[in-house]
Order: structure tokens, then sequence, then C-alpha cells
């Protein structure tokens, strides 16, 4: 996807300092964080939005979660607590249209939801 923040920040076009990065997944600190630790996790491969996942797309949704316990775990955060979030859609305020995973942790969270 040529306009596509976060294929550029996985390729490297956007130089970004990578927390996390295998063959399926990279992880970096967000922009705008929420939370003391706010971390997006997202596949390597553009994929929109929850809205398109077949499948076939189940094994890579697993390893994002995989990779969010393992940057927990580094982060010091896995005990305390974190939260996981999928922003899909416009009703959810989705701003970036391709697939992440929020790690949000490291301070008590004042909303159940956010
Ligand atoms: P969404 O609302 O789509 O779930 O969240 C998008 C997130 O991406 C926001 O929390 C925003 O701060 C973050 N973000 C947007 N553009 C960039 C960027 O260029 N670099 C980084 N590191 N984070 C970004
Ligand atoms: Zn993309």
């Amino acid at each position: 996807m040529e306009d596509c923040i976060f294929c550029k920040i996985v390729s490297g076009e956007i130089s970004t300092e990578k927390v996390y990065e295998d063959d399926q997944v990279t992880a970096f600190h967000d922009a705008n964080p929420a939370a003391p630790t706010h971390i997006l996790i997202v596949p390597n491969r553009h994929i929109r939005s929850i809205n398109q996942v077949t499948a076939e797309d189940e094994q890579l949704l697993g390893h994002l979660f995989t990779a969010a316990r393992l940057l927990a775990e580094q982060r010091g955060i896995a005990s305390s607590g974190y939260r996981l979030i999928i922003n899909t859609g416009p009703d959810a305020g989705q701003a970036v249209f391709h697939l992440h995973l929020h790690l949000l942790g490291g301070g008590r969270m004042k909303h159940p939801m956010g």
C-alpha cells in the first residue's frame, strides 16, 4: 500500500524506533501515547482492519497477541496489567487503516473501556 504510514514504518521508509520485529509483525511506540506504555503491534503485511481478515490470517492474528505478551513482559507490565485494543471503523475512531493492536499499560486506567 503506497500511502500507508504503517507500511512505511514496517519497510523502514519512515524511520521509527522498532521495539520488536520479526517476519510477521512489527511493534513501535505510539506517536501520541495514551498511557506510560503505549505500543502499536502491526502485521508486516497490509490489512486494512479486522473487517478484512479471513481464516487464512488466523495464525498471524494469534502471533500479534504472542508479540503483545512478549512486549508486556519485556516492558515489565505483565503482572501489573495492560489493555489490548483494536479499533475498527468510524464508530471506534480507527484513524490508521492498517490493522494494529494497541498495547497500553504502566498506570491504572480510569475507565474500564479506556
Ligand atoms: P487508531 O485510532 O487507528 O486505532 O490508532 C492509530 C494510532 O496510531 C494513534 O494512537 C496514533 O497516535 C498513532 N499514529 C498515527 N500516526 C503515527 C505515526 O506516524 N507514527 C506512530 N508511531 N504512531 C502513529
Ligand atoms: Zn499498510
